[in-house]
């Protein structure tokens, strides 16, 4: 097993941020990238957010606040990822764009460098392949957000070793989460059930079976969600919902997974849900408000 102690992380959106987090307050020093000084300062400011939000409820304290800040360095090159005991990608959902990633990264990796990536559907296999360590790529699908949420789905590709499998399963129990394992087919379990079950809820509001506020509050008092669908498809982010479903429909030659032509229209506005202030439901008040 390798020894972790550095974690470079590419892509500091939602997800990237929330994995910088829990491993700067899990003891690990962070180095974080993205396409841009300004995505990575955004990046930086929302982990300090959502720190201080912890202070305030007495999940950590200052003291662990301030050290874990000071693990977390910016990375504006991405070269210098490549020299951390882990690297984790969680850029845009999106095979050629991973890719490129991977194998810009490549000439740069230590001899020890495990390589991960958070995709939430895309072929742990196929992403290996484009680095120069398969046999040393893994999935590490952690789920949003990632302070909160205790599961990290963990993805082997078809050469990934027992060793690399095990530092991985171990590194996700160092940060106080519990894993499942799951295996490199589209989407693996939990968007494989997940995400069909939202593009179902956009079909149903294409239909006109219900408007957004009927759907989200049938599933929140009907079936006891804990957030409605389209609220759900927001939160994760209406492209990342598309990319999702593109994967399994492509992934499993089957039409029951074809996106709902109102999700494509939606991410062809630029409407992606929270993260772009408008989705199903419109952010930019003080309420959300649905746009359907
Ligand atoms: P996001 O849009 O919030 O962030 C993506 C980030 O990647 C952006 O900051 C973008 O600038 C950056 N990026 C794009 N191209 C890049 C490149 N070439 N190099 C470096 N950075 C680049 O998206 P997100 O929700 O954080 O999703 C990121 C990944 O995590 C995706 O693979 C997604 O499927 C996965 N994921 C998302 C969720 C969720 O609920 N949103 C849950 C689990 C996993």
């Amino acid at each position: 097993m390798v020894q972790i102690k550095s974690v470079g992380i590419i892509g500091a959106g939602q997800m990237g941020s929330g994995i910088a987090h829990v491993c700067a307050l899990g003891g690990y020093d962070v180095l974080l990238h993205d396409v841009s000084q300004d995505k990575i300062e955004a990046g930086l400011a929302l982990i300090e957010r959502n720190m201080a939000r912890q202070v305030a409820r007495g999940i950590i304290d200052q003291s662990a606040m301030e050290a874990g800040l000071a693990r977390i360095k910016a990375a504006p090159e991405l070269q210098t990822v490549g020299a951390t005991d882990l690297a984790i990608e969680a850029a845009t959902e999106n095979e050629d764009v991973k890719k490129t990633i991977f194998k810009a990264l490549t000439p740069h990796l230590a001899e020890q460098t495990i390589l991960a990536s958070n995709t939430s559907s895309i072929s742990i296999t196929r992403l290996g392949a484009a680095s120069d360590r398969p046999e040393r790529f893994i999935g590490l699908h952690f789920m949003n957000p990632v302070p909160l949420m205790n599961l990290v789905e963990i993805i082997r590709g078809i050469a990934t070793d027992a060793p690399t499998y095990e530092t991985a399963v171990e590194f996700a129990r160092s940060l106080g989460k519990t894993t499942a394992n799951a295996e490199d087919f589209p989407a693996f379990i939990v968007n494989r059930i997940l995400v069909p079950m939202i593009n179902e809820a956009i079909y149903t509001l294409y239909e006109g079976v219900g408007t957004v506020d009927a759907i989200d509050t049938a599933l929140k008092l009907g079936a006891n969600h804990p957030m409605g669908p389209l609220e759900l498809g927001d939160f994760i982010g209406l492209d990342t919902v598309l990319s999702i479903m593109n994967v399994l429909y492509d992934g499993l030659a089957d039409s029951k997974y074809r996106p709902c032509p109102l999700l494509v229209k939606y991410v062809e506005a630029g409407w992606l849900g929270r993260k772009a202030g408008r989705g199903f439901y419109d952010y930019r008040g003080e309420k959300p408000v649905p746009t359907r």
